[in-house]
């Protein structure tokens, strides 16, 4: 290998903390104690919930918390009422309490009605629901636009509810609040951003939503000693009115985002999965490919539809940002899904800390993929007279002289290191190594980010 010149800033490689799935997976014990304490916290789409979630991570990072009111237009919706909740529970004749949200927040529906009356066991039925095929799981659900109340609960739970009447309470309200998000900025040296956007609307559900928020933290924090060329935006939401209001609110803002991705339910043992953007063919997906292709051959690249989380609303016709989503299984598509049973017993933490790493990867090739110019096109300069070939005659050149041919020939300005790489099937940190070589030796001019403006000319 021949002797490097001084890297200068420019090239220093962001996030060292995380620069191999080693050093990810000592940041665990710090996810897990973050997970653990926003397991018990009943959060919905809006309330104290969201508000007390958001605290918990700006004591790791510092956030921006923003209050929008109810009522505000957001395109074709308008933030609701907020709801909060002091307690629920269902008791039996004997006073004996059957249902209580104090022993775990998904009994109750969340944005239920208050309620306090005594009904018969007919008249209960139907605000009760449970999941017959796994008799032990309490379900998860929501009536966030239309006013309804119910109570979820293990099967065998409402099995053995007797006939007779029971005493329903639900001390919840609805008033005139607002929808709370939060906003992590990590400034670079450029305008141009990065955008991790999670959803944290999810009460004591572990994969989905606790995962996202974790890996979403602790890249910010890891970000916030690097110095990155992007600027990375880090928005903690509640899950589709979230990312419509923090849209609305963002409409000039978002022109700056060069790439994004959805993160969540991420600590699964579930393959890898990247999901596309909307455009299919944004920087962000050819950097993800890349990436979990090299992290492991399991990975999985699936195509964008509009179902899912935040990105059907970043990536709507009207916005098309370059976003895609990192996930392990998608939703729907594990049984514990929207359920008591994923909890702490169905994450991994090699499987958390393999995403994180995903991350830190994807973060390090975009920081710096780049399209170069050849100065000196006609041609192969001589790089022996620049120091550049270690050595001549007889001995085939090594994998960093490949790596300065293929820069050089292929820099005409159209493809960037990362196209290079792929080409030469050579690796990227090497063709970045490279381009920094013939930087030094003014064989090289850099034209930027591989992507100007958003969006592929
Ligand atoms: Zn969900």
């Amino acid at each position: 290998m021949s002797e490097q010149p001084e890297s200068g800033n420019a090239r220093r490689v962001p996030l060292p903390g995380l620069a191999s799935l080693a050093a990810c997976a000592d940041r665990m014990d710090a996810a897990w104690s973050l997970m653990r304490e926003l397991y018990r916290i009943c959060r919905s789409i809006t309330g104290d919930g969201v508000r007390k979630t958001l605290a918990r991570v700006a004591a790791e990072v510092p956030l921006e918390i923003v209050e929008v009111p109810s009522g505000t237009p957001v395109f074709d919706w308008e933030v609701p009422r907020e709801w909060n909740v002091r307690e629920a529970w269902i008791a039996d004749e004997s006073g004996q309490r059957v249902v209580d949200m104090r022993d775990h927040p998904l009994h109750l529906m969340s944005y239920s009605a208050p309620v306090d009356a005594v009904v018969p066991l007919e008249e209960l039925r139907p605000h009760l629901h449970s999941i017959p095929e796994h008799p032990d799981w309490i379900p998860y659900r929501t009536s966030y636009y239309r006013e309804d109340w119910g109570f979820c609960l293990t099967h065998r739970s409402l099995e053995s509810l007797r006939p007779g009447r029971y005493r329903v309470r639900i001390d919840s309200d609805f008033k005139s609040g607002s929808l709370t998000y939060g906003e992590c900025i990590v400034p670079g040296t450029s305008s141009d951003e990065v955008l991790v956007f999670t959803h944290v609307c999810h009460p004591s559900l572990c994969n989905d939503n606790l995962t996202g928020i974790a890996l979403a933290a602790l890249l910010a924090k890891e970000l916030r000693g690097s110095e990155p060329r992007y600027t990375y935006r880090f928005v903690f939401a509640p899950g589709t009115i979230g990312s419509i209001t923090w849209l609305a609110r963002n409409e000039e803002g978002v022109r700056r985002v060069r790439h994004g991705l959805v993160v969540g339910l991420v600590g699964d043992p579930g393959p890898l999965t990247f999901k596309r953007s909307r455009r299919g063919d944004a920087e962000i997906d050819q950097v993800a490919r890349y990436v979990l292709g090299r992290i492991s051959p399991s990975a999985r690249v699936i195509d964008f539809s509009p179902y899912g989380y935040d990105e059907r609303q970043l990536c709507s016709p009207g916005f098309d940002l370059p976003v895609g989503r990192l996930t392990r299984t998608p939703n729907n598509e594990y049984p514990e899904y929207h359920t008591s049973a994923d909890d702490f017993t169905l994450i991994e933490r090699s499987a958390l800390a393999e995403s994180l790493f995903a991350c830190a990867e994807i973060v390090r090739v975009l920081e710096r993929n780049a399209r170069y110019l050849n100065l000196s096109p006609k041609c192969e300069p001589r790089l022996g007279k620049r120091g550049l070939f270690r050595s001549t005659g007889g001995r085939h050149p090594g994998e960093f002289e490949h790596a300065l041919l293929w820069v050089l020939n292929q820099s005409d300005g159209s493809k960037s290191l990362l196209d290079i790489a792929e080409r030469s099937g050579l690796p990227f940190e090497l063709i970045a190594e490279a381009a920094d070589a013939l930087v030094d030796v003014e064989l090289l001019r850099p034209l930027g980010a591989a992507v100007e403006g958003g969006r592929q000319a």
